[in-house]
């Protein structure tokens, strides 16, 4: 059976890099997998392609009007589907457009039977509040959800806000939560930070993956580290973030902060790091 994975966090937080490296992970333990991009920026699936862009559905839109899902179908590394949604010209236009379009044409043209695909993973943009960005939530067509988040506040508050869309639509269907992929922990404190915030919002931290220089150079070349630097110590992580998933199956519907309450929770964090540094200062002086 099928399993439909969505996967959401802030602009710039490491969700393609993640996204991309669990699909080429998933690919090498032979599953059949496609990606599926849903950000404006349609650079979701590059580093499976050799660092190159592909035609995102809506440009393919724009040039014909009758399009078969094969057209906006591409095969990257170890044979995984590649596909970008697309979003309108900056500043131009409704931004969940390419995601409703292409999940549309994609259902309607029954493409994931025909393929007989195993898995396919959604690279969602979530800091956008929009409802072109619930879709893949709202519509009950991802069974899964996971976040991408660093210790970083402005990336714990998008989490938190994608958890109160999953909690409004668990009602009528929608996805439940799997957990948070938490990336670039680097710190002892940001692990606290994030365990933290899962804990207090029901939910589990699926993989910690470190920020990590192979990740740079991967990138630099095109490529996933899964395949530029497939014995490193990172592609092991998106190995075993792989393999987490695959057998992944109860997801749960988060209990989200409300505003006060993560304001509150996000400043008891700051007296705490403060604390730590004045710390830290006094015993350099000292020392
Ligand atoms: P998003 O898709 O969320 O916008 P990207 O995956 O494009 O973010 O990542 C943004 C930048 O951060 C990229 O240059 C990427 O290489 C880098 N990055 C993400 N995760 C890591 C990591 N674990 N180690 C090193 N660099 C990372
Ligand atoms: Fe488009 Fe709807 Fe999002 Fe507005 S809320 S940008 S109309 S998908
Ligand atoms: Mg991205």
């Amino acid at each position: 059976k099928i399993k439909q994975i969505a996967i959401y966090g802030k602009g710039g937080i490491g969700k393609s890099t993640t996204t991309s490296n669990l699909t080429a992970a998933l690919s090498t333990q032979g599953y059949k997998v496609m990606q599926f991009g849903c950000d404006p920026k349609s650079d979701s699936t590059n580093t499976l392609r050799g660092g190159t862009y592909i035609p995102t559905v809506l440009d393919t839109l724009r040039e014909k009007s009758a399009v078969n899902a094969h057209d906006v179908i591409f095969k990257g590394f170890n044979g995984v589907y590649c596909v970008e949604a697309g979003g309108p010209a900056p500043g131009v236009g409704c931004a969940g457009r390419g995601i409703i379009t292409a999940v549309e044409l994609f259902k309607q043209q029954r493409i994931f039977e025909e393929l007989e695909l195993d898995f396919v993973i959604y690279d969602v943009l979530g800091d956008v509040v929009c409802g072109g960005f619930a879709v893949p939530i709202r519509e009950g067509i991802a069974e899964h959800v996971f976040t991408v988040s660093s210790a970083d506040f402005m990336a714990v508050y998008a989490a938190n806000n994608l958890f109160k869309g999953i909690q409004k639509y668990s009602n009528s269907g929608g996805a439940l939560l799997g957990g948070v992929i938490a990336n670039s922990i680097n710190q002892p404190y940001s692990k606290e930070i994030i365990d933290d915030f899962v804990e207090k919002t029901n939910t589990q931290v699926i993989q910690y993956v470190p920020r990590s220089v192979t990740v740079t150079q991967s990138e630099l070349q095109g490529k996933t580290t899964i395949e530029a630097a497939p014995n490193s110590e990172q592609a092991k992580i998106y190995k075993s973030l792989a393999q987490k998933i695959a057998e992944h199956t109860d997801s749960k519907v988060p209990s989200p902060m409300g505003v006060a309450e993560l304001k509150e929770w996000a400043s008891r964090w700051g007296d705490q790091l403060l604390a730590m540094e004045t710390g830290l200062i006094t015993s350099n002086a000292a020392g």
